[in-house]
């Protein structure tokens, strides 16, 4: 397993022009917030691989790569999730350039790369509106509150209520 990295050197990897290397990190990423609930990152170093492309004499290519998982609340069931998302992300960075959109945002003035922080970005963008335990999760029963995942065909008896027997009667056209 490799060691923990927040940060990578770029220019320690003395690439000239045209060259590439490929790298297998391991970063610490903090646990993001949802509706009020705390999801940590799983596992706590997240395995990622890093290529990196000299591009030019300052220039630099950079792909992201690895998978995470959330572990908290489902947000349907409210049991324990831990759901898991891929993550495969690029990055441009090339300085002194026409086009001053081409500095990464994680690639500071040293050519140090911040690791940590652009796997948390690129993991967020993978993130869904809200973490449940499975796609098809049922959730629970809006009267009851029983795992409707536990109890299939769970159903309410009861009296038919006059007020919806009356709106039944309206055609919607
Ligand atoms: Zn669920
Ligand atoms: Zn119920």
């Amino acid at each position: 397993m490799a060691l923990r990295t927040d940060t990578l050197d770029l220019s320690r990897l003395r690439l000239s022009s045209g060259q590439g290397k490929r790298l297998d990190l391991a970063v610490h990423v903090e646990p993001f917030a949802f509706g009020g609930q705390t999801y940590q990152v799983r596992p706590d170093l997240v395995d990622v691989r890093i290529d990196v492309s000299r591009t030019t004499a300052n220039g630099y290519a950079l792909r992201l790569r690895g998978t995470a998982e959330l572990d908290g609340p489902c947000a349907r069931c409210l049991e324990p999730a831990r759901p898991g998302f891929g993550v495969d992300a690029i990055e441009v960075h090339q300085p002194g350039g026409e086009d001053e959109e081409l500095v990464s945002p994680y690639v500071d003035g040293e050519e140090e790369l911040d690791v940590e922080a652009w796997t948390r970005d690129a993991l967020a963008l993978a993130l869904p509106a809200s973490i449940v335990c499975r796609p098809e999760c049922a959730g629970l029963c809006a009267e009851c509150g029983a795992n409707l995942n536990e109890e299939p065909g769970h159903a309410h008896e009861r009296e038919p209520d006059q007020r919806w027997a009356k709106l039944s009667e309206i055609r919607f056209e």
